[in-house]
């Protein structure tokens, strides 16, 4: 069994209380490692060693810093099979969705931000007698705080901006997937990135995490999670004048039109419904059909979900896999339950029975995909996040309706609209309140383009120059003179 460690200063050390917890495997139940239980202590010197290596870091030029980035792209990249494994070992997704997705938009993350990077071109004002200069430089100490549904692909969609704007790091993975943030560690230490950029420390939220909200030293917090920590991480670190991205929950709709093309939307909404049993913030977990084409959409989409694989993943065929833990699956099922009890009818799934069984174990966290239909789009089921592989079908008869459902929710993150009619699709999508709305397709992401929620789905937006936005502090020099244009 692995031992984890905290890396401080371009160490790895343990907690300094020494207490461990235990990272699980949610498709056996068996141990995987021991993670540091770190507190405020440890919080304290992460955040002292960032704040030391910080004004150097900051001081190489954006295109050193470029290069960095791209140094560990390429060592991550040596590593995607490593890092795939271990997000399947810690998560229970399927070894080839962790390939395809989480290890490649890893290194990608990296590769990204290092181009965009060295596109950047300084920005001025000109004015008839003078001339403005805008610089933007870090932060200082950011503190990074992710969950566990997609752990390298969203630490590293804030490590690799945080790190080319010239911050220093402290960042804390989920403690159920904290094996792929030890292999960034490890890779930046192979790396001999200066002591101190970048600092990782292990443990749970209430404790480790609150620290880093907490501490002084600490001025940015990019936090993705759920809309209810969300809520305490704003109460705690706003007082403190600290600047926040918030990536919180969604209860997203995938609306499909009269005139769609019904094989395209079905495949699509399959995905956007299921793909990492529903663990994406961006899952499509609300269906809402057009009357007129409900039943031949529903047919051809419940027996679409009714043969996907669901097995050991590390198996290559498998689809489904499992969800994070057994407390999740509970949390999940209480849904299921929940919806049996409003009158709703399961139209497939909502047990543990296996299909395809590749080798689940009674101790896997197995749940096989679910659609649920005949509830209200107000009931609860319908509106708040389950997290899990479940998507509820609801019917409407004119786009004004579709509006109506769509917005019935806290939430406002994302959805996508199937139509062969792009101007009504496009017309449409204005009308959802929500960050994204793809149409005839999902999470088919350009990483330049602004990502974030609307309601309680976040504040503030992340990707291309809204994250070097965020990771920056941009100031602006006024020059006045006969000389300006020499400043
Ligand atoms: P949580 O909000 O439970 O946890 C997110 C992170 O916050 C974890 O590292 C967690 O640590 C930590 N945390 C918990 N309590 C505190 C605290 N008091 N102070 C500081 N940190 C704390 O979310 P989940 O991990 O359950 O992730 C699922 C949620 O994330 C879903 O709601 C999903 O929609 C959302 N999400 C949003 C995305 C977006 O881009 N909008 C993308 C992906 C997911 P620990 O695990 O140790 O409790």
């Amino acid at each position: 069994m692995l031992a984890l460690m905290n890396y401080i200063d371009g160490q790895f050390v343990p907690a300094a209380s020494g207490q461990t917890l235990e990272d699980i495997n949610p498709a056996t139940g068996q141990r995987i490692a021991t993670i540091p239980r770190s507190e405020h202590q440890d919080v304290e010197q992460a955040a002292h060693a960032a704040k030391t290596a910080q004004p150097e870091w900051n001081a190489l030029s954006l295109e050193q810093r470029a290069d960095w980035l791209d140094l560990i792209a390429d060592a991550l990249q040596a590593k995607h099979e490593a890092i795939a494994q271990a997000e399947s070992l810690d998560t229970g997704k399927p070894i080839s969705l962790a390939r395809r997705v989480d290890a490649s938009r890893s290194v990608e993350n990296f590769r990204f931000f290092a181009n965009f990077g060295r596109q950047q071109t300084p920005l001025t004002f000109e004015m008839d007698d003078a001339i403005n200069l805008v610089h933007r430089n870090g932060l200082g100490v950011v503190g990074l705080i992710t969950p566990w549904n997609l752990p390298l692909y969203l630490m590293s969609w804030k490590v690799a901006p945080a790190l080319l704007m010239g911050n220093a790091i402290v960042a804390k993975p989920s403690e159920m997937t904290p094996l792929t943030a030890n292999i960034l560690a490890e890779t930046l230490h192979e790396l001999e990135l200066p002591k101190g950029v970048f600092n990782l420390v292990h443990g749970l939220g209430p404790e480790v995490g609150q620290a880093i909200l907490e501490h002084p030293i600490i001025n940015g917090i990019s936090f993705t999670g759920g809309t209810a920590t969300g809520r305490i991480v704003a109460a705690t670190a706003a007082p403190m004048f600290k600047k926040l991205s918030l990536e919180l929950g969604g209860k997203n709709a995938t609306i499909v039109l009269e005139d769609a093309d019904l094989d395209k939307a079905v495949q699509g909404a399959v995905r956007a419904a299921f793909t990492n049993s529903g663990q994406v913030c961006l899952c499509g977990s609300r269906l809402m059909l057009h009357s007129s084409i409900a039943e031949a959409f529903l047919e051809r989409f419940v027996a679409e979900v009714k043969s996907m694989r669901i097995g050991d993943p590390k198996e290559d065929l498998t689809q489904i896999g499992t969800v994070i833990s057994m407390e999740h699956l509970a949390k999940v099922e209480s849904y299921i339950k929940l919806a049996v009890d409003e009158g709703g009818e399961i139209l497939t799934g909502g047990t543990r029975d296996m299909v395809g069984q590749i080798g689940p174990t009674a101790e896997g966290a197995y749940l096989a995909p679910t659609v649920i239909s005949g509830l209200s789009h107000l009931s609860r089921c319908a509106t708040e996040e389950i997290f899990g592989p479940v998507v509820t079908v609801h019917t409407f008869d004119t786009l004004e309706e579709a509006t109506t459902m769509a917005n019935a929710t806290e939430y406002g993150l994302a959805g996508s609209i199937w139509t062969q009619d792009l101007e009504v699709g496009q017309a449409l999508a204005q009308t959802i309140d929500t960050g994204i709305v793809w149409i005839n397709t999902w999470l088919h992401r350009d990483l330049r383009t602004p990502f974030g929620g609307v309601k309680h789905s976040g504040v503030g937006r992340e990707g291309g120059q809204w994250s070097l936005g965020f990771f920056s502090e941009t100031t602006n020099i006024c020059v006045m003179g006969p000389n300006k244009n020499d400043a």
